[in-house]
């Protein structure tokens, strides 16, 4: 079953007329089905990373910046490792996303928070626009991605936000509010009539319904504005020009030793799972410049 609705794969900001609260809606199927094409995950993982990608994307939304928002969910237990990288490409203003998980092979389907087992949230910056990043890492609090993000925003942004999540293995869906600080209100009651209405959102409306029949069905008597969506696709930023840079940082007599031992280097990419192989005269090649270094003073 592959329809391609125009709706799938699109963020769509709206905000409530004469209110500080805005928000946003995503909903993800081609990109997150990319995304894990390349990875053998459990679907317990998948529905976990899923969610993860769309509160990825929420959150990145609410950012002005050109750039990487990335979102890690890090713990001792079975499952060690989430993470999810959403960017604006600086050159096409277009929003893509990807995603990986580690975990040790004993990871059986439990609770988030049991199967992470002691962790962190931490959430990165990496503006490609000339700002200054940014790192925020909170204790994990809550049970589901949904509430370990509302209480880091709760935390470290000190910015009320609400987000309801779902995904069931083949597309993820979200739904963000967000009410924004120092503003003046008319309105007193209006974020918490907004939540009561938002609460009531089901699964399948979030991963099913167009925004504009979700908002209609959620927020109908509200003013509610909804704006043009923007498309979210899948890309894996790694190239054999980040890694070689890589490699060249790692230094020629790591690289040789590698080179000695195995024959080749090869660096695998856990977000694509493509693999980078560097033989010997291709590392050698990383470290072959045409700079000329001066000769020492006195000698020919
Ligand atoms: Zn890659």
């Amino acid at each position: 079953m592959s329809s391609n609705a125009p709706e799938q794969d699109t963020l769509h900001r709206f905000t409530f007329e004469n209110t500080p609260i805005r928000g946003n809606t995503i909903q993800l199927h081609q990109s997150f089905m990319i995304a894990l094409q390349n990875q053998a995950y459990p679907d317990f993982l998948r529905i976990a990373l899923g969610e993860l990608m769309a509160a990825g994307m929420l959150l990145s939304a609410t950012l002005k910046m050109h750039g990487a928002l990335i979102l890690q969910i890090q713990g001792k237990g079975p499952l060690k490792l989430l993470v999810v990288e959403c960017s604006r490409q600086a050159e096409t203003g277009a929003l893509t996303l990807r995603a990986t998980a580690k975990f040790s092979e004993n990871l059986q389907a439990a609770s988030l928070l049991q199967m992470i087992g002691d962790g962190h949230f931490v959430i990165t910056l990496d503006p490609k626009d000339g700002g200054a990043g940014y790192q925020g890492i909170v204790p994990l609090e809550g049970n589901s991605v949904s509430e370990m993000l509302e209480n880091y925003m709760r935390r470290s942004e000190q910015i009320e936000t609400s987000i309801w999540l779902a995904c069931d293995g083949r597309q993820a869906a979200g739904m963000l509010l967000q009410k924004l600080p120092g503003q003046h209100e008319t309105d007193t009651d209006a974020w918490n009539r907004i939540n009561m209405l938002a609460k009531t959102v089901q699964n399948e409306e979030l991963l099913q319904l167009p925004a504009e029949h979700l908002l209609h069905r959620l927020f109908h008597e509200e003013d509610v504005r909804l704006y043009d969506g923007q498309s979210v696709q899948f890309l894996c930023s790694c190239s054999r020009d980040n890694v070689s840079n890589m490699l060249r940082m790692l230094g020629q007599e790591e690289i040789k030793s590698i080179i000695e031992e195995r024959g080749e280097v090869e660096v695998h990419c856990d977000f694509c799972n493509r693999n980078y192989r560097f033989d010997r005269i291709d590392s050698e090649q990383l470290f072959f410049t045409d700079i000329t270094m001066p000769a020492p003073p006195g000698r020919h």
